[in-house]
């Protein structure tokens, strides 16, 4: 459906308002953002709250509005950065965007799509760590909105229950769906495990590198970023040890 004008403002720290022209929301000519506090905080990629700052409105649109007003809004940005939007090859992208945000990169927002998690009996009575290693991760930095892409290594002792494999696929999947920041993608991996494997005994491993680091800023390339969430029997240095022997990683010092 067409929104039809309809505009989402939404000012800094205020209250959105639908319909409205909440003047809060215009920063140009004296805007009210510190831009060095801006770009400080986005190169230092600080791990904010663990659970994604969602606003309490956020499904209030559902997905074919969201796409309307993100196509209507991302076609004004292409406009002021001086693009011709009649050309052929640009006049679908602020579609093509919208549509991309809402039902590819940006899914793991909507917890309809959260993984529903398989379980089975650990019928071999199996007692050892099991670790899956080298899983993709493509989420996207919060603060530039441009991809983050690396490797997931995941490890836990079974209480009793195992998971389906492509489970732990699909749960690094769900929450890299997200605009992120490393850490925190980290913890969510992390504690979605412990509560359907019914364990504290959970290791993830996100290994990334930010494109946001390597094309803009200080133009790194070579740099990746490695972060760690423990719980349980790894947070004991053998039991640890051990995860970092089988995922290659005993020289790295977390
Ligand atoms: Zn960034």
């Amino acid at each position: 459906m067409k929104p039809n004008g309809t505009s989402l403002n939404i000012p800094p720290n205020g209250t959105p308002s639908l319909n409205g022209n909440n003047m809060n929301g215009k920063h140009h000519n004296g805007h009210n953002y510190d831009e060095q506090l801006i770009d400080d905080i986005g190169d230092e990629h600080g791990a904010a709250a663990i659970d994604t700052p969602m606003r309490p409105d956020a499904f209030d649109l559902d997905n074919d509005t969201k796409i309307d007003l993100i196509e209507e809004h991302f076609r004004e940005i292409m406009g002021i950065l001086g693009l011709d939007l009649t050309d052929d090859s640009l006049k679908g992208s602020p579609r093509r965007v919208a549509k991309m945000y809402v039902t590819e990169i940006f899914r793991g927002l909507d917890p309809a799509n959260k993984p529903l998690p398989t379980l089975f009996e650990n019928k071999f009575r199996y007692n050892e760590m099991l670790v899956e290693k080298d899983i993709l991760v493509q989420t996207y930095c919060e603060h530039h909105f441009v991809p983050v892409i690396g490797k997931a290594h995941i490890a836990y002792i079974s209480s009793g229950k195992v998971i389906g494999l492509s489970k732990l696929n699909r749960i690094v999947e769900y929450f890299s769906k997200r605009p992120q920041v490393q850490e925190r993608l980290t913890v969510q991996i992390a504690d979605e495990l412990k509560k359907v494997l019914e364990t504290e005994d959970v290791a993830v491993i996100v290994d990334a590198k930010h494109l946001c680091v390597s094309t803009r800023g200080v133009h790194d390339i070579n740099s990746s970023t490695i972060t760690a969430a423990y719980g349980g029997k790894f947070e004991e240095d053998a039991t640890r040890q051990e995860f970092l022997r089988y995922i290659g990683c005993s020289n790295v010092t977390i």
